[in-house]
């Protein structure tokens, strides 16, 4: 019987690429949110009564009126049945990193025996979810294991097909009895709420029109698509997402002939048809392309309000998922499948938009609103500058650190790229102000930058790619988030962040001003402030380098290589305070969340340990032993018809080097098998963490190098794992 990699590869061979219909013919405003209860379809399916309420709410994300809930839910359910949905469920983000929901039918009896479908005002409200399978970090005793899910009416309801299924999926936060959330998309909210409020205070230095500061966020994801088969084929990728084993191909990357190269046909199917699926949930995906690596590709949409983005990103990245298996296609999300070639990230670009149409992080066209741009230009990379260690945080996880600092991704330092032309604006408001701040004219004028800046900062050449957080000319681009993360954690950090650091300067403003300063001199006066004390964080040269890592030590700038110690910028005084008065976690929820991100990444190691002790074990020595015994075979062969030793000198040598291999891998395994069992007797989390990271973990490249070897010397026919070519290049 062929192994299960030739029957993946003869499967490959044969493989077909999925007719795609329905748009290509249409337009893609055709269908375009067709399965979404978008602000028109409210204005068909409800009253008005309930539709301005409903409105109301999503703009400010108040409660909905309990006695509208019922008609809301009415209105929800006629358009959804039009559409032939019969479940509904309350969709929320839990801190697994996945999407959950939990189905219930329309359907019910009531109390005389009669059947009814019924969606009412509570069932759209609340839900108590079976919770107790969730992370909750010990936020939920054991005594009071129940969680809600509660509607975000900011984020509208939609209709999910899964095959002929069609569920109603209404968009909630999770949170446990006592009201300590449990999931990204609480604290999100809060976050977001709480920049709108310090960004509103600070645009009315500017502009009294100012009334409502909203996030926006556009996300690019990276993924590679493979096929299924063969991913089938391979238990690594089955159940880590990534391959623990496996040899270089001759060709890798370095051609670079596949960046921007034409999709292939398989691919290009799984793609239209996942958009296809997107536009009907209203994700507004804009571009699709290749990437530097062999079967990589990269999709981005226009970027939306924070909350709706990353409810979108989620959505995608389920929505991928589910369409590949339609192709017989597998979508990687991992943030490194492959050694060797370029890992996935998930660049999040993101800027501040005011009620009155203004995005604050373009500059503006006059001095008035390029002040304007400044001060939250610059207020900007001060956050960045002090809470550089909770961004690093908020991307940390055990794939992305197979990704972080690899000479492809941004290093593990935090720093801040702006260009020259603004490094210039930055140092120029530093030396002048200082010089001549009562000339305020001049000063002022001295900013009108808005005639050059177009044309030099959207020039692609002016841009450093290398760099984890980049200003793009209209937005920064927070380029070190992992490709399977959920964008809510670096987003609720930057909120939060950003928030603080404008509390703070209009704290700083006000008290000059009140000590009779002009308004935009006391607003320079901070700004310049700002500009030397955040100066550390900005950096314009190449991240990848050694040198950079050496001079960001001298600059006293934080490099957390590992997830265990960069998840403590969670836990110290400094962090949590920063979360506690902006109102985003309590302390204790910070704690629990601090668990719960160790306790994962401890899974996750562990796992990988598991499997690669059983490949090794299981897969990898066999099929070595199998070769060497044909080599002895032929050995003594070549003997019994009285040869010369020296005619089987190079098999007999393979045989050694075989045995050198095989030893080698099964030392190894038994030594990680034995840390491991010591790491598991550590109670104290934090430690067992660090235990896993710096000591199991290590096995993992010593067994690969071995096996890999093993890889390159052993007969093909007899190698059990779809190597690295057949992975990346077929299709
Ligand atoms: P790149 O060269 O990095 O691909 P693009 O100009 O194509 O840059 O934009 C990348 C992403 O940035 C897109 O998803 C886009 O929607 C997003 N973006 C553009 N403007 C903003 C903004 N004001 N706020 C947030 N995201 C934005
Ligand atoms: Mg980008």
């Amino acid at each position: 019987m062929p192994s299960i990699r030739f029957q993946a590869l003869q499967s490959v061979a044969n493989a077909e690429e999925k007719k795609i219909h329905g748009y290509g013919e249409k337009k893609i405003t055709a269908i375009f949110a067709s399965n979404v209860f978008t602000g028109r379809t409210m204005r068909e399916h409800l009253s008005d009564e309930a539709y301005k309420s409903l409105m109301n709410s999503a703009k400010t994300g108040s409660r909905v009126d309990r006695r509208m809930a019922d008609q809301v839910a009415a209105g929800m359910k006629s358009w959804a049945e039009e559409r032939g949905v019969t479940h509904f469920t309350h969709w929320f983000q839990p801190l697994t990193g996945t999407t959950a929901e939990k189905h219930d039918s329309f359907f019910t009896i009531k109390s005389d025996g009669t059947a009814i479908e019924l969606f009412d005002g509570d069932a759209l409200i609340q839900q108590e979810p079976d919770a107790s399978s969730f992370p909750n970090g010990g936020i939920r005793a054991t005594f009071e294991a129940r969680g809600y899910t509660a509607w975000d009416p900011s984020s509208p309801a939609f209709i999910m097909e899964a095959g002929s299924g069609k569920t109603l999926c209404i968009p909630t936060i999770f949170i446990a009895y006592n009201g300590e959330s449990l999931d990204y998309k609480a604290p999100l909210l809060k976050s977001i709420a709480a920049l709108d409020k310090a960004a509103v205070d600070v645009c009315h230095f500017f502009d009294k029109n100012v009334s409502k500061v909203t996030a926006t966020l556009g996300w690019e994801q990276e993924y590679f698509v493979i096929d299924e088969a063969l991913a089938n084929a391979r238990p690594d990728l089955m159940m880590c997402g990534r391959t623990l084993l496996g040899h270089g191909p001759a060709k890798g990357q370095q051609l670079e002939d596949h960046y921007f190269g034409s999709i292939p046909e398989r691919v290009y199917a799984f793609m239209q048809d996942f958009e296809q699926e997107s536009y009907k949930l209203g994700i507004p995906l804009r571009t699709r392309h290749n990437e530097v690596a062999p079967s990589q590709f990269e999709c981005a949409p226009i970027f939306e309000e924070c909350n709706i983005a990353v409810d979108h990103n989620t959505l995608l990245m389920d929505v991928m998922n589910k369409v590949a298996k339609r192709h017989k296609l597998k979508a990687l999300l991992h943030e490194k499948p492959f050694a060797g070639v370029n890992g996935s990230g998930k660049h999040n670009n993101w800027s501040l938009a005011t009620d009155t149409g203004v995005n604050l992080l373009s500059p503006g066209k006059t001095p008035r609103t390029n002040l304007m741009f400044l001060t939250f230009f610059v207020n900007t990379i001060k956050a960045v500058c002090d809470y550089d260690d909770l961004l690093r945080g908020a991307i940390a996880s055990a794939n992305n650190d197979h990704r972080l600092g690899a000479n492809e991704a941004p290093p593990a330092i935090i720093s801040v790229y702006i260009g020259k032309f603004l490094s210039d604006v930055l140092d120029e408001v530093e030396t002048r102000v200082k010089e001549k701040f009562t000339e305020q004219d001049e000063v002022i004028l001295k900013l009108d930058i808005h005639k050059q800046i177009p044309e030099l900062l959207m020039d692609n050449t002016d841009r450093n790619r290398t760099s984890p957080f980049a200003f793009t000319g209209n937005k920064f681009e927070f380029r070190a988030v992992g490709s399977s993360a959920n964008c809510a954690s670096p987003m609720v950090v930057l909120n939060t962040i950003m928030a603080e650091t404008l509390k703070q300067f209009k704290k700083d403003v006000d008290a000059l001003t009140e000590k009779g300063d002009k308004k935009e001199i006391a607003v320079l006066q901070v700004l310049r402030d700002y500009i030397t004390k955040s100066k550390k964080i900005r950096f314009e040269g190449d991240n990848y380098s050694a040198e950079w890592a050496e001079e960001a030590k001298r600059r006293g700038l934080n490099n957390f290589k590992t997830t265990p110690e960069a998840l403590d910028a969670f836990v110290t005084e400094k962090g949590k305070q920063v979360f506690y008065d902006n109102g985003i976690y309590s302390k204790r929820e910070l704690e629990a969340r601090h668990e719960i991100m160790l306790e994962e990444y401890i899974k996750k190691v562990q796992i990988e340990a598991r499997l690669l002790g059983y490949l090794a074990t299981n897969h990898i020595l066999p099929a070595a032993i199998n070769y060497q015994n044909t080599l002895i075979q032929n050995v003594k062969g070549l003997k019994e018809i009285g040869l010369d030793k020296k005619t089987y000198k190079a098999q007999l040598n393979l045989v050694e080097v075989i045995s050198g291999h095989i030893q080698n891998i099964n030392d190894n395994v038994e030594a990680m098998l034995e840390t491991r069992k010591k790491a598991n007797e550590i109670t104290d989390i934090h430690k067992r963490a660090l235990k896993y990271c710096h000591e199991v973990k290590t096995y993992f490249d010593k067994i690969r190098y071995h096996a890999d070897k093993l890889e390159l010397v052993v007969d093909d026919k007899l190698w059990p794992l779809p190597k690295y070519r057949e992975l990346l290049f077929m299709r």
